[in-house]
């Protein structure tokens, strides 16, 4: 790649140019596990693969913290090939395994935290993987989900189990889908103990103390627009406060759940982050950070790339493509 490395440079000169024409890659990675999971989508981000990611953006492209990238962005005093790196949800192994990445190359990064799964909590999409992951029957009756009986009994049948349970509970209302993972997980790993995957209070200080930005997610990341405004006010709040408690001050930047304009936010949650405080918000409409971009909907981009030249190059077509992302838009 360093042979290559001054070409990308070059390129992303003009692709991603600085200043008033400036453009900000905004990478999301949300866990990365020690090794490939199995059970994990086909696109995951494990700890060897993020390591090449952060190699090859070291050396192709200028790393800034989300709130200096902003700020410049607005100011017009962007770097060329400007970019920086979120993760989403708060995976502990964020911290075990991502920050000694990002500290080895000197970068930085945003980690948007949900409140209400920290330390030993674990999200529905987690419950499901991981109670087929400790299912030891070759099939499961899902009859109750409308799923009727599935095959469990390797990693193959568990990963096309988990898909399909996770389509039928994404979008269930909170206490329903809640209570569907509490009775998954009895009739999938009953006794069994849930794994620890989400990070603690104090290594969210470390992150913070370390010089890295936390960023709000909610407190217990609903589709805000599953939900009336009232509730999600108040989950914003909560989680807006908790994570003031643990890093001294409110966070800044927030990134909505799931994170898709129109369908899963609207645009009165832009207007209920503004009147919160925060300064700007992510969504997960691919594209690339430009000027005239809403602030609080800025794209982002998730790179899944095992080989550096072809991450570069989709980087790169994403920073020349990307220049209209999907937003929700103001009635009036
Ligand atoms: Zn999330």
């Amino acid at each position: 790649m360093t042979v290559v490395a001054p070409l990308f440079r070059t390129a992303g000169r003009f692709v991603s140019p600085g200043g008033a024409k400036g453009k900000l890659t905004i990478l999301t990675y949300h866990r990365v596990p020690p090794d490939i999971d199995p059970l994990l989508s086909s696109d995951q981000v494990d700890a060897r693969k993020f390591a090449s990611h952060m190699a090859v953006i070291a050396e192709c492209f200028n790393v800034l913290s989300l709130p200096e990238a902003l700020e410049r962005l607005e100011r017009g005093t962007l770097p060329s090939r400007a970019l920086s790196i979120t993760f989403d949800d708060g995976y502990r192994d964020n911290y075990t395994m991502a920050l000694p990445i990002l500290q080895r190359h000197g970068l930085v990064a945003t980690f948007f935290v949900c409140s209400g799964y920290l330390n030993d909590g674990l999200m529905f999409n987690d419950v499901i993987i991981e109670s087929l992951r400790a299912c030891q029957s070759p099939q499961l009756d899902l009859s109750w989900l409308g799923l009727g009986l599935q095959p469990v009994h390797d990693m193959v049948s568990k990963r096309e189990c988990a898909e399909k349970i996770l389509t039928s509970v994404k979008y269930m209302p909170f206490l329903e889908r809640e209570r569907a993972c509490t009775r998954l997980w009895e009739t999938a790993a009953p006794g069994k103990e849930r794994p620890l995957l989400m990070m603690t209070d104090d290594q969210i200080r470390q992150l913070a103390a370390q010089g890295m930005t936390i960023g709000g997610h909610t407190h217990t990341h609903p589709i805000l627009n599953r939900i009336d405004l009232a509730s999600a006010r108040q989950d914003i709040v909560h989680n807006r406060d908790l994570l003031a408690d643990l890093i001294g001050h409110k966070p800044l930047i927030f990134a909505y759940p799931n994170g898709r304009p129109v369908r899963d936010y609207g645009h009165e949650h832009v207007q209920l982050l503004m009147e919160l405080g925060y300064q700007a918000a992510v969504s997960t409409a691919w594209g690339v950070a430009t000027r005239s971009c809403d602030h609080y909907q800025l794209p982002r981009f998730s790179p899944w790339d095992n080989n550096p030249k072809r991450l570069v190059l989709q980087l790169l077509r994403n920073a020349l493509t990307g220049q209209d992302p999907l937003t929700a838009k103001s009635a009036g």
